[in-house]
C-alpha cells in the first residue's frame, strides 16, 4: 500500500515536471518564432521603407544568355550587372535628400533636362530609363513581322518595314560617339531619331517605341569596333516589335 502511494506520488510529480518542461519548451519555441517573425518584419519593413525611396535595378526580362549568339552572356552580365546597375546606384546617391527623391524617373528626366547643374542626375536617371527600355526592345527570337497595327503604321510612315529597319540601322551607325537610336511616335507619325549620350525622346515631346543602345559597352566585347554588325544582327534577330506595338497603344 505504502509502495503504491509512493508510486502514485512519483507519477504525479513526474507528470507535473513533464508538463512544466513541455510548457517551457513551447514557450521557448514560441519566443523563437516571435523573434524570427519580428526580425523578419524588421527586415521587411526596412526593405519596404527603402524601396519607397530608392530606385531598383529591374529584373531582366530573360536569362543573361538568352540573346546569344547575337549578344553574349558576358556582354549582358557587364552591361546589365555593372553599367545599368551603376546608373541605378549613382542615381540613388545623387537624389538622396534632394527635391528629386521619390519622383518617378520620367519626372526626374523632364525636370532636369537641359539644366547644367543637374546634368549628373539627368544622365543617371535617363540611363536607368533608357536601359530598362532597351532590354525590353530586344527579345530572344525577335524581329520577323511586326504586329498588324504597328506594321500598318510603319508602312504609312516609312513605306515598308525594311525601310524602317534601314533608317534605324543608319541612325544607330551614324550616331557619333555614345548614344541611342529610337523608333518614336511624333504626333501621328512614326520617326527614327538618334540621341547622344543619355539624351531621351521623352524631353522632346515624343513617345519612344523602341531603342538600340550604341554605347560601346553594348557591343564591344562581341563585335569590337564593328558597330554596324551589332546593329544589323539586333535588327535581324532580336528587335522586339511586340514591345513597340504595346507602346503604340
Ligand atoms: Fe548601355
Amino acid at each position: 500500500m505504502k509502495y503504491l502511494r509512493t508510486e502514485i506520488i512519483f507519477i504525479f510529480l513526474f507528470t507535473i515536471t513533464i508538463s512544466f518542461f513541455g510548457l517551457a519548451f513551447a514557450e521557448t519555441g514560441d519566443d523563437v518564432s516571435k523573434e524570427s517573425e519580428s526580425s523578419k518584419g524588421g527586415i521587411m519593413s526596412k526593405v519596404k521603407v527603402e524601396s519607397a525611396t530608392e530606385y531598383v535595378l529591374p529584373v531582366l526580362p530573360y536569362a543573361q544568355n538568352a540573346l546569344e549568339p547575337v549578344i553574349s552572356a558576358q556582354t549582358l552580365s557587364f552591361h546589365y550587372g555593372k553599367h545599368h546597375k551603376g546608373y541605378v546606384d549613382n542615381l540613388n546617391k545623387l537624389v538622396a535628400g534632394t527635391e528629386f527623391a521619390g519622383l518617378t524617373l520620367e519626372e526626374i528626366i523632364t525636370a532636369t533636362a537641359g539644366k547644367a547643374d543637374k546634368s549628373a542626375i539627368f544622365n543617371n536617371a535617363a540611363q536607368v530609363w533608357n536601359h530598362t527600355f532597351y532590354w525590353n526592345s530586344l527579345k530572344p527570337k525577335g524581329a520577323g513581322e511586326p504586329p498588324a497595327a504597328l506594321k500598318h503604321k510603319i508602312e504609312a510612315s516609312f513605306g515598308t518595314v525594311d525601310a524602317c529597319k534601314k533608317e534605324l540601322a543608319a541612325a544607330a551607325t551614324t550616331q557619333f560617339g555614345s548614344g541611342w537610336a529610337w523608333l518614336v511616335l511624333d504626333g501621328d507619325k512614326l520617326k527614327v531619331i538618334k540621341t547622344g549620350n543619355a539624351d531621351s525622346p521623352l524631353t522632346q515631346g515624343m513617345k519612344p517605341l523602341l531603342n538600340i543602345d550604341v554605347w560601346e559597352h553594348a557591343y564591344y566585347l562581341d563585335y569590337q569596333n564593328r558597330r554596324v554588325d551589332y546593329v544589323n544582327a539586333v535588327l535581324d534577330k532580336l528587335i522586339n516589335w511586340n514591345f513597340a506595338a504595346d507602346n503604340l497603344k
